[in-house]
C-alpha cells in the first residue's frame, strides 16, 4: 500500500492495547518516517505515551531483515523468495506425510493485524490442524476463559469512556495501567479520579499506578500489597465480608439481591464455599491486615458503580481462571455488571491481542469464538471455506513447544519470539535447537527465535501495512500503511497468501487486497459481521456488531449475559498456592512484570534509542531487609537463580517490593526473567505461572 503525495497516514500505535491513533509522517525517501500526533483520534485525542511517540524509530532501523534467508550447512545465506517458498512447502509437506498435520504448529502474532492472523489460522486449518495459537496464551488466556464461560464473551465488559464517566471505584488487581496502559491511565482513569473516583490497587509491587494516584498518601485510595499468588484468599476475604455485612444489614446494599436473583446462577455455591472460610488466616496468608481488606470490601460494595481492572498479576498463575472467576463473583453479587462504570475489564497488553483471538488464532475456537467442537458452528465456517476443519481442539502454544521432538516436528512462527516469551527459556531454546526439524519465522528483525530458524522471511513493519486491529475495549480500527522501506520485504498478509496458494492453490488463499480478506473474515465472524472498511472509517466500531448499521456496544450484558442460560455464573473458588513455593534452597518468591518503556521480548523497544535509554538493561527489585540479609548494596550486580537457570542483573534496593519477594522483567535477551520462570500451566487455560516461582539471590562473584 502506498500513499499519494507523501501525505501522513493515520494509523494505530503498534504497542499496547489501548489503541491510540497516531500519524506517520513520510519524508522524501522511503524509511524517512516520523511520528505525528493525530489530534482527533477516537481513543486518545492526540495524546501518546513514550512508546507511542517513539514507535517510528524502528521502521528504518539498521537491523531490519531485508532479504529472505535460508539455513544451509548450519549457516544462513540470502535466498530468493521462490527458493524460500519452495523450502517451506517441501518441509511442511514432508512433515504432514511423516507425522500427520498435527506434526506442525502455527504461532500467530498480536503485533500483526486481524486479516493476517485470520489467514494464518485458516492456513493452519487447511493444513489439517487446530494447532494454531498466539501470545494471548501468555497473558490473558485464563481471563478470556473465565469471562467467556461465566459471562459469555472473552473481552473487556465495559469501555474506557464509560468507565471514566460513571465509575466511582476502580478495583485494580494485578494490573499496572500507569505503566502498561499509560493513556488509559492518564486520560480516562485519572480524569475519573479527579472527579472523585476511588482507587483500590491490589498488587505485590508498588509502581507507577500507585504513584500516579498518590495511593497511600490519603485515606481515600488504598494499596493492598499482597504476597504473590494469594489473590484468591484476599478476594475471598472481600466476598465473605460482603456476605457477613449483608446478613447484619440486609437493606444497606452490600449485595444486589434483585440482580443476583434475576441475572445470576450459582450464588449458593459461593456461600457454601465460604461457609467455613477463615478470614484471619486468609489475610495472614495474603500478608495484608484484615481490617484493610474489610475496608476495601466496603468501598467497593458501597459504590454506585465499581469497575474491576484485571491484569496479568491475576491471569498468569496455575489458578488464573479461578482468580478471574473470583473477580466475576465479586462483580455479580454486587450488581456491578451490565451498566456503565462497572464490569470486569482486562486491559490487554498488545495492540492486537484482542483481535488475534477474535479472528480465531487459537486452538479451540474459530473466528468469533465459535468452538471447533461445536458441529453447527464448525460446519457453518466449513461451508464458507470449502474444506473440513478438524473437530478437536489443538495444542496451545506452550503445549506445542513442550511437544517438540515428540508429536510436533515443525513450527511456523509469524512475528513472535517464543525463545524469550515462553517460561523456562533455557529448556525452550534447547528444544527448538535440538529437536525441531523445521522452523520458519517471518519477522522484521533477527529475533532470538529467528536465529534458530531454517527459513527467515523478511516482513514489513507496522507502519508500512494496512489492515485492522482491535483494541482492549473491543474497538476495531483501521491501520493505514506508509510506503515500504525495503523493496524485497513483504507484508505478512502477502507472505501468507503466497505460502497458502503454493500449498493449497489460489482458491481461498489469494485475495485482491487486505479489504477483501476482511470481507471474508466478517462472513465467518458473527461479532464482526456488520463491519465494513467504510463503516469503520476513522473512529472504528466496538464489537459486537452483528448487522451492517449496528454501532457496536460500549458495554456488554445490559439485558442478559451471552451464556447459554443468559445468566451470569457465580462459582466459589478455593486457594491454590503457586506450584512452586519458597523452601530452604530457594527461599524467595520471584515475580515478574513489564516496564513502561519496553514491550514484551524487547524486539522493537530495545532497538528504539528513546526507549532503550530509559532502561538499557534488566534489574531486580529487592526489599531493604532482604538486601541486608544477603549483603546486597543498591547497584550491585547480583545472580538471581531458580531451579531452571540464573541471570546476572543489577539490584535495585527498594521498599516498592515486599520482604521475601524479588521482582524482575522479561524484556532483555541477556538476562530475561523467563530464564527462571516456571513452565507449569493452568489446567484449563494453559497459561504459564509467570508470577510466582521459588528463587535465590547472591552478590555476583567475578570469575
Ligand atoms: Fe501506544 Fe499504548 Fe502508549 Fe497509547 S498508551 S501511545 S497505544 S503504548
Amino acid at each position: 500500500m502506498s500513499t499519494e503525495d507523501n501525505e501522513p497516514v493515520k494509523t494505530i500505535c503498534p504497542y499496547c492495547g489501548v489503541g491510540c491513533g497516531i500519524q506517520v509522517n513520510q519524508g522524501d525517501d522511503p524509511g524517512d518516517v516520523s511520528f505525528m500526533p493525530w489530534g482527533d483520534a477516537p481513543v486518545n485525542e492526540g495524546r501518546v505515551c513514550i512508546k507511542g511517540g517513539a514507535a517510528t524509530q524502528v521502521v528504518d532501523h539498521e537491523d531490519r531483515l531485508t532479504e529472505p534467508l535460508i539455513r544451509e550447512d548450519g549457516e544462513f545465506r540470502e535466498a530468493t523468495w521462490e527458493e524460500a517458498y519452495d523450502r517451506i512447502v517441501s518441509e511442511m509437506e514432508q512433515i504432514r506425510e511423516e507425522h500427520g498435520p498435527d506434526g506442525m504448529g502455527f504461532f500467530g502474532s498480536s503485533k500483526t493485524m486481524n486479516e493476517e492472523n485470520y489467514l494464518l489460522q485458516k492456513l493452519a486449518r487447511r493444513y489439517g490442524t487446530n494447532q494454531v495459537d498466539n501470545c494471548t496464551r501468555m497473558c490473558h488466556a485464563s481471563t478470556v476463559w473465565a469471562l467467556r464461560t461465566s459471562l459469555g464473551q472473552g473481552a473487556m465488559t465495559n469501555s474506557m469512556a464509560d468507565l471514566e464517566e460513571a465509575a466511582d471505584v476502580f478495583w485494580i488487581e494485578g494490573s499496572n495501567p500507569g505503566e502498561q496502559h499509560p493513556i488509559a491511565n492518564s486520560q480516562y482513569f485519572r480524569q475519573a479520579v479527579l472527579e472523585g473516583a476511588t482507587v483500590i490497587q491490589v498488587d505485590p509491587h508498588a509502581n507507577k499506578t500507585t504513584r500516579s494516584f498518590e495511593i497511600g498518601e490519603t485515606d481515600r485510595h488504598m494499596h493492598l500489597q499482597l504476597n504473590p499468588g494469594t489473590d484468591i484468599p484476599l478476594l475471598n476475604v472481600v466476598l465473605k465480608t460482603i456476605l457477613e455485612r449483608h446478613e447484619e444489614e440486609p437493606d444497606a446494599g452490600w449485595i444486589d439481591e434483585a440482580f443476583v436473583e434475576e441475572r445470576t446462577e450459582g450464588f449458593d455455591h459461593l456461600k457454601e464455599t465460604l461457609a467455613d472460610f477463615d478470614k484471619e488466616a486468609a489475610a495472614e496468608e495474603a500478608g495484608v491486615p484484615l481490617e484493610d481488606i474489610e475496608l476495601a470490601a466496603e468501598k467497593y460494595a458501597m459504590a454506585n458503580n465499581a469497575a474491576i481492572f484485571t491484569g496479568m498479576g491475576m491471569s498468569q498463575h496455575t489458578c488464573g481462571v479461578d482468580n478471574v472467576q473470583n473477580e466475576i463473583n465479586l462483580a455479580l453479587i454486587t450488581g456491578n455488571l451490565g451498566k456503565p462504570g462497572t464490569g470486569v475489564n482486562p486491559l490487554r497488553g498488545q495492540n492486537n491481542v484482542q483481535g488475534t483471538c477474535d479472528v480465531g488464532a487459537m486452538p479451540n475456537v474459530l473466528p468469533g469464538y465459535q468452538l471447533v467442537d461445536d458441529d453447527e458452528a464448525r460446519q457453518s465456517v466449513e461451508a464458507e471455506w470449502g474444506f473440513e476443519i478438524p473437530d478437536e481442539p489443538g495444542l496451545t502454544n506452550v503445549e506445542i513447544s513442550h511437544s517438540i521432538g515428540d508429536t510436533v516436528h515443525g513450527l511456523y512462527v509469524m512475528g513472535e519470539n517464543p525463545i524469550m516469551s515462553e517460561p523456562d527459556g533455557n529448556e525452550t531454546e534447547k528444544r527448538f535447537e535440538e529437536d525441531l526439524e523445521f522452523l520458519c519465522v517471518q519477522d522484521i528483525f533477527m529475533t532470538e527465535t529467528a536465529k534458530l530458524a531454517d527459513v527467515i522471511l523478511p516482513a514489513t513493519t507496522w507502519a508500512e501495512r494496512g489492515g485492522t486491529v482491535t483494541n482492549t475495549d473491543r474497538r476495531v480500527q483501521r491501520m493505514r500503511g506508509a510506503d515500504k522501506v525495503h523493496e524485497n520485504t513483504k507484508h505478512d498478509l502477502d507472505i501468507l497468501m503466497d505460502v497458502g496458494s503454493r500449498l493449497f492453490g489460489e482458491d481461498g488463499f489469494r485475495f485482491d487486497d487486505v479489504e477483501a480478506v476482511f470481507e471474508e473474515l466478517r462472513e465467518v465472524c458473527p461479532i464482526y459481521h456488520g463491519m465494513t472498511y467504510d463503516a469503520l472509517g476513522e473512529t472504528g466500531i466496538q464489537w459486537p456488531c452483528y448487522e451492517e448499521g449496528d454501532e457496536g456496544d460500549q458495554y456488554l450484558y445490559e439485558e442478559s449475559f451471552d451464556t447459554e442460560s443468559g445468566l451470569g455464573r457465580i462459582e466459589g473458588v478455593r486457594h491454590q498456592p503457586p506450584a512452586e513455593v519458597p523452601d530452604e534452597e530457594y527461599p524467595l518468591i520471584l515475580t515478574t512484570a513489564r516496564l513502561e518503556e519496553h514491550y514484551n521480548t524487547g524486539t522493537m523497544s530495545r532497538r528504539s534509542p528513546t526507549l532503550s535509554r530509559q532502561h538499557p538493561e534488566n534489574f531486580v527489585d529487592v526489599h531493604p531487609n532482604d538486601a541486608d540479609h544477603y549483603g546486597i548494596e543498591d547497584g550491585d550486580t547480583v545472580t538471581l537463580r531458580s531451579r531452571r537457570g540464573e541471570i546476572d542483573v543489577k539490584a535495585q534496593v527498594t521498599e516498592d517490593i515486599k520482604e521475601g519477594v524479588v521482582w524482575t522483567t522479561p524484556h532483555f535477551a541477556a538476562a530475561s526473567a523467563n530464564r527462571l520462570t516456571n513452565d507449569v500451566l493452568d489446567d484449563r487455560a494453559k497459561i504459564p505461572e509467570y508470577k510466582a516461582a521459588a528463587a535465590d539471590i547472591a552478590v555476583t562473584v567475578a570469575d
